[in-house]
């Protein structure tokens, strides 16, 4: 038996021989860290692009979107990446406009804005930008959005973004289609909204959207949003509101424990269905935001061990990577596979990996069990592609990680590391 940990298929990383370290593709982990320092991202661009190709082929017989949904992982270098694939892309900010057009202008087009709290500048950079549709999320900010376009002489596509009071099974921070939460709008209200903004010369009614949260593991609750969707765009189209584009937002989760079974192509067939079913006999454009099943398992942070050390009965792990870097696990209590670059033999472990920070809540795993591991050695803790990057802060004065891109035979620094001069620049004393 191999003394190799196993690592689901559905992962761009493995140990190409019994005594080689993990890699990504051509790429030993060992040599990448060594040339990178830790903690590093590194990413697999070419599983990015294979996930992209299994949604665009899933819908290729309907008129379609892909809207990368940034904030999972907004680095310039992967959204050229995804662009360069006809990928569009769903922002929630300003800034989020910015990256886009600093990667990707020509992109500009297929850019659709969702967040509840836009701002009047945020509004006016994406019209002159002449970004596909505006997600709206109120009637004040269609309200607003009138006002803008009317005095910049920009017409403003937009979808309202429906709540459809639909319950989807994940974590409660990530789940946004029940009437109680913040996001969207009534559904029952929606139509009255289309009529009042049918008379504005500003306002054109692009699309009915929907986002109905993350890390949603089954097929169903999107195929229930959507046939509530389905039947709003009919009742529009007997108003005389000629709907175009459906979105059908993100939100298709992964398996972080990787059992064997998952198959990625089947899970985006049997999504596809589920909205397909719903939207039968429709003839719309189908928008598509994913995010997470796209960049979530192409990625792995990469960590030094730092300390061993043994309180008690507990034995803790010690990382130079920690909850700034990757927050999820404090966050939302997320599980991530943790294995190490070199195995090592011996018999499993039970420890807490966990980083420097001063708090309790910075932990990557709790009583894991893990190949014995000991300081200097070097870690992969999996799935890290979305939400980690993106989700990183400065907590402790911590410079950020640096990102490397595997594309092919190549592995490109991405995003170099952060210095202490970068951390302390915007401030004066
Ligand atoms: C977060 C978000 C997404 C992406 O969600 P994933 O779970 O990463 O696929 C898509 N659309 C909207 C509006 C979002 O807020």
């Amino acid at each position: 038996m191999s003394r190799l940990p196993q690592i689901s298929s559905s992962r761009p990383f493995g140990y190409p021989a019994d005594d080689a370290p993990l890699s990504c593709g051509a790429h030993s982990l060992t040599k990448l860290a060594k040339r990178f320092g830790t903690p590093l991202y590194v990413y697999s661009g070419d599983q990015m692009l294979e996930r992209l190709g299994l949604f665009q082929a899933a819908l290729a017989h309907r008129e379609h979107l892909v809207c990368y949904a940034v904030k999972a992982n907004s680095t310039l270098a992967i959204l050229k990446l995804f662009a360069e694939r006809g990928a569009g892309f769903d922002i929630v900010s300003g800034g989020e406009l910015e990256r886009v057009l600093a990667a990707a202008p020509e992109a500009a087009g297929r850019v659709v804005f969702s967040g509840v709290g836009k701002t009047a500048e945020e509004i006016d950079r994406a019209l002159d930008a002449e970004i596909l549709a505006f997600n709206v999320e109120s009637e004040a900010e269609l309200a607003l959005l009138a006002q803008r376009a009317a005095k910049r002489k920009r017409k403003a596509r937009f979808a309202l973004r429906v709540n459809p009071d639909v319950f989807a099974e994940t974590h409660p921070y990530i789940s946004t289609g029940l009437r109680e939460h913040k996001f969207g709008i009534d559904i029952r209200e929606a139509r009255r909204i289309y009529a009042g903004a049918k008379g504005n010369r500003w306002l054109t009614p692009h699309g009915v959207s929907v986002h109905i949260g993350s890390q949603i593991r089954s097929a169903e609750p999107f195929g229930a949003a959507m046939m509530r969707v389905a039947k709003l765009v009919k009742q529009l189209s007997q108003d005389g509101i000629a709907i175009k584009t459906v979105d059908a937002g993100g939100g298709l989760g992964i398996d972080y424990h990787a059992a064997p079974g998952f198959d990625p192509k089947a899970k985006v067939a049997e999504y596809a269905a589920a909205l397909e079913g719903a939207l039968k006999g429709l003839d719309v454009q189908l928008l598509l935001e994913p995010g997470r099943f796209l960049v979530a398992q192409a990625g792995a942070l990469v960590a030094r061990v730092l300390y061993v050390k043994r309180n008690g009965k507990k034995t803790f792990v010690v990382l130079d990577a920690a909850m700034n870097d990757l927050i999820r696990p404090a966050l939302y209590q997320a599980y991530h596979e943790i294995v190490p670059v070199a195995p090592r033999a011996g018999r499993a472990v039970t420890v807490d990996v966990v980083g420097p920070v001063c708090e309790t809540g910075d932990f990557f795993a709790r009583d894991r069990k893990i190949k014995p591991i000991e300081p200097g050695d070097l870690v992969a803790v999996l799935d890290a592609g979305a939400y980690g990057m993106a989700q990183s802060s400065n907590y402790n004065s911590r410079p950020r990680p640096a990102e490397v891109l595997v594309v092919g035979r190549e592995a490109k620094l991405i995003r170099r590391r952060e210095t202490l001069a970068d951390l302390l620049g915007p401030e004066m004393v």
